[in-house]
């Protein structure tokens, strides 16, 4: 998966020079630079641009994106290349387009509940832009990842179960289009019946359709009250059948995480916590004061029925953010456990009522392997993932990653779910692709990507198989 080769387009010179004309110190060929940007956070290899450029305005994008494209040359969009797939990987050489400095937050719109930001703009840049509004945004990737990409990938978190995923907050985008044109996918309204959806053709299509420079996106209001908890179980069935309860009894918990035995251990020597090395999920109930202890209490006594024991608290503001922080970095914490090997993260995701299964197979599975695996999960939406540590370099353990990860997907696909809730495609499940979609949904993406890309310049050799 890691070395699918491609042949690079070569770039012109002469398009170097008018892009360095244009843009002078904001265009790099530096090899540390080129190297930075066509590797992500993952363990597959890397394939670096020719040239990154560094955009600050919409108008800079578009003139980049019709130069690349007068010389038949691709273009991979970055935001801050913490995507899982392979995903900036620039396959066939070509241009990165950096939009890191465009990081203006452009309207916050206090009475509406939505703002509007440039692509560069990062989801904690903007929370912390947001701290004396009393709204926040809650989609919540691990990395501290940008709008744009985050929109890119249709990224989630740990909130999804509460407040849904880039699809369900996105109102709208300015998007440069492979020929260079500045479209607008909708406008402000929270609704609209007018014609073709493309807002939401453009969130999730990982740069393969345009280059999207600005955003605008729903907040929320600061819930009154807000607590968290930890509690262990007796064994993965227990607190899965937990989280089934309580998403089928509809309690609007804001997050509800699983984190298996081997990931508490991994966060424990990470984070320097002491939570208790066993199944464990961590809760955040949000609401008014009310509304908050009788979805604790409810949840309490499911989880008592299942045989888990006290719920430990966290109440405190900085109590519950540092379990959020060790919550979020439980992949790095992860990768501690055998320092030096790569993480081979999966990202599967099940209607609810198919969880259980689904993990307790899958716990199976890596307990019957000589890899490490750990597993950890946005429960509440039927999403987990294991991180299955091993040496890229070495064949033996490369397949029998590979082998894990393919049972995991078949059995997530036969259960009636995805390869990936989140982390998106990029090329390093594109194999899968076919197997969940059928090949005539397949060739209506192929289409698409054909009639807004005919010249498939937009970072190719992602997301649709065989282009
Ligand atoms: C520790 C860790 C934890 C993570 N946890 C989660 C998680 O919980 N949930 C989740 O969803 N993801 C998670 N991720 C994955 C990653 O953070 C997300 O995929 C994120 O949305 C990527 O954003 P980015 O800005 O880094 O994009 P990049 O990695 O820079 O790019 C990702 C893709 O989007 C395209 N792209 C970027 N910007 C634009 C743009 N402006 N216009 C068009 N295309 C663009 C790129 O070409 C590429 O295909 C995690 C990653 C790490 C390292």
């Amino acid at each position: 998966m890691s070395h699918r080769q491609y042949d690079r387009i070569e770039t012109p010179e002469s398009l170097i020079a008018s892009l360095r004309d244009m843009l002078g110190d904001r265009l790099s060929t530096a090899a540390a630079v080129l190297e930075q940007h066509g590797k992500d956070e993952s363990w597959h290899a890397a394939s670096p641009p020719d040239a990154v450029v560094f955009a600050t305005s919409t108008e800079e994008v578009a003139k980049v994106v019709t130069l690349c494209a007068e010389h038949n040359v691709p273009i991979v969009p970055f935001g801050t290349g913490s995507s899982l797939e392979g995903h900036v990987a620039a396959l066939r050489g070509g241009i990165c387009i950096d939009l890191s400095r465009m990081d203006a937050i452009l309207e916050v719109n206090n009475e509406d509940l939505d703002c509007r930001v440039q692509a560069g703009v990062t989801r904690e840049q903007l929370n912390d832009h947001l701290r004396d509004t009393g709204l926040f945004f809650p989609i919540d990737p691990g990395a501290n990842a940008s709008i744009g990409g985050m929109t890119a990938t249709r990224a989630s978190g740990t909130n999804a179960v509460r407040y849904g995923t880039m699809r369900d907050n996105v109102l709208n985008l300015t998007v440069v289009t492979p020929d260079g044109k500045i479209i607008k996918t909708a406008n402000r309204a929270r609704k609209s019946s007018a014609g073709y959806d493309l807002t939401r053709l453009f969130v999730g299509s990982e740069g393969t359709l345009g280059v999207i420079t600005e955003i605008a996106l729903k907040l929320y209001g600061i819930p009154e009250a807000m607590s968290a908890a930890v509690c262990a179980f007796p064994s993965v069935d227990a607190a899965v059948d937990t989280v089934i309860l309580t998403i089928q009894a509809g309690i609007p918990v804001a997050r509800i995480e699983f984190l298996d035995e081997m990931q508490i251990r991994a966060i424990n020597n990470y984070s320097k916590t002491d939570h208790k090395e066993a199944p464990t999920l961590f809760f955040e109930f949000h609401g008014t004061e009310a509304g908050v202890k009788e979805q604790a209490e409810f949840v309490q006594s499911v989880a008592e029925e299942f045989g888990a024991e006290a719920f430990q608290w966290a109440t405190r503001q900085e109590d519950r953010n540092k379990l959020w922080a060790a919550r979020h970095k439980a992949y790095y914490a992860s990768l501690q456990l055998e320092p030096g090997k790569a993480g081979m993260p999966t990202d599967v995701c099940v209607p609810i009522s198919k969880l259980a299964e689904a993990i307790r197979e899958t716990r199976a599975d890596c307990d019957a392997s000589p890899l490490t695996c750990t597993i950890v999960g946005h429960v509440g939406d039927g999403n987990f993932h294991t991180l299955i540590l091993l040496d890229p370099e070495d064949p033996a353990q490369m397949a029998e990653a590979k082998r894990l990860h393919d049972r995991m997907v078949e059995r997530a696909l036969k259960l009636g779910g995805t390869c990936t809730g989140e982390h998106g495609i990029g090329y390093g499940k594109l194999d899968f692709m076919e197997a969940e979609h059928g090949p005539d949904t397949i060739a209506l993406m192929r289409a698409i990507k054909g009639a807004i890309d005919p010249k498939g310049l937009m970072n190719p050799g992602k997301l649709i198989p065989g282009l």
